[in-house]
C-alpha cells in the first residue's frame, strides 16, 4: 500500500534518514521506533508530506506521491499534543474539519465512531473538562471522521500512564482492526512498539536497525544494537 523506496534526508550536510526502503500493508499496524535524534519524526514528516525528502520516492498504491502536497495526501496525523482546540466542545473538536472535505464520514458514520472511542457521554464537554485518555480519543475521532487511508500517530501514549495507556492501545488496535487502517506509529518506546505492532521499524541514527514482526525481533535480533535498545530493556 505505501512503499518507500530509497529515502534519504540530509540536514545542512547532516545525514538524518539514510536510503530508507519499506513496504507498508493495508490494515498493517506499524511502528517506527528508535532513540531521539534516530530520524522518527523526520520520516514520519515525510511520509505526512510536511518535509520533503533530499532522495528517494513515496509510492502510494503504487502511485508516486513524493511530489504531491500534504493537503492532497489521504493521510492523517494525531500530533503528540493533540492539538484540539480547548474552547470547543468534544463533539465540535471531532467535527470540525468536516465542511471544508469533500471526502468524510456520514453523521451514521460518525456515531459509529464515537462509539467505537467510546466518548457518547463526553460530547458536550469542554476539552479542558476531559482526562488524558478521553483527549486522545477525541484527537484519533477527529482525525478518523476525516476518514484518511493511513492514520499517523506521534507518540500516541506517551502522556499517559498505566490503566489508561493500556485502553487506548487496545483502542487502536480495534480501530485498525474494524476498519482496516493502516496505522503507522512513532515511538521511542521498544514496550509499545513490540505489544501494539504487526511490524516494527528499528531506526538506529537514520538507517533501518530492522524491519520485522515483534515476534522476529525477539527471537532473532538483526544486530547488536536491537539486542541492547530492544531486548536488553525489557
Ligand atoms: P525525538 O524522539 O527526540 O523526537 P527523532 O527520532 O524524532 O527524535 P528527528 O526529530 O527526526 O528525530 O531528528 C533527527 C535529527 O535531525 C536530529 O539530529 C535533529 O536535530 C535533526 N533535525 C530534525 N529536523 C531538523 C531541521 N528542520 N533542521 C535541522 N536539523 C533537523
Amino acid at each position: 500500500m505505501l512503499t518507500i523506496k530509497h529515502i534519504s534526508k540530509q540536514f545542512h550536510k547532516q545525514t538524518v534518514l539514510d536510503n530508507i526502503n519499506l513496504e507498508i500493508h493495508q490494515g498493517e499496524i506499524v511502528s517506527i521506533l528508535g532513540q531521539s535524534g534516530s530520524g522518527k519524526t523526520t520520516l514520519l514528516n515525510i511520509i505526512l508530506g510536511l518535509e520533503e525528502p533530499s532522495e528517494g520516492n513515496l509510492f502510494f498504491k503504487g502511485v508516486d506521491i513524493t511530489n504531491v502536497p500534504m493537503e492532497k495526501r489521504p493521510f492523517n496525523i494525531v500530533f503528540q499534543d493533540y492539538a484540539l482546540f480547548p474552547n470547543l466542545t468534544a463533539y465540535q473538536n471531532l467535527t470540525y474539519g468536516l465542511k471544508n472535505r469533500k471526502e468524510h464520514s456520514s453523521e451514521e458514520e460518525i456515531n459509529e465512531l464515537i462509539q467505537l472511542l467510546d466518548l457518547t457521554k463526553h460530547l458536550d464537554k469542554l476539552i479542558h473538562q476531559l482526562s488524558g485518555g478521553q483527549k486522545q480519543r477525541v484527537a484519533l475521532g477527529r482525525t478518523l471522521v476525516m476518514k484518511p487511508q493511513i492514520l499517523l500517530l506521534d507518540e500516541p501514549l506517551s502522556a499517559l500512564d498505566g490503566v489508561i495507556k493500556e485502553s487506548i492501545k487496545a483502542r487502536i488496535q480495534e480501530i485498525a482492526k474494524k476498519l482496516h487502517l493502516t496505522i503507522i506509529i512513532v515511538t521511542h518506546d521498544p514496550e509499545e512498539a513490540l505489544t501494539m505492532s504487526d511490524k516494527i521499524v528499528v531506526l538506529d541514527n537514520g538507517k533501518i536497525a530492522q524491519y520485522s514482526t515483534p515476534i522476529e525481533i525477539m527471537n532473532r535480533a538483526s544486530c547488536h544494537f536491537v539486542q541492547e535498545f530492544i531486548i536488553n530493556q525489557l
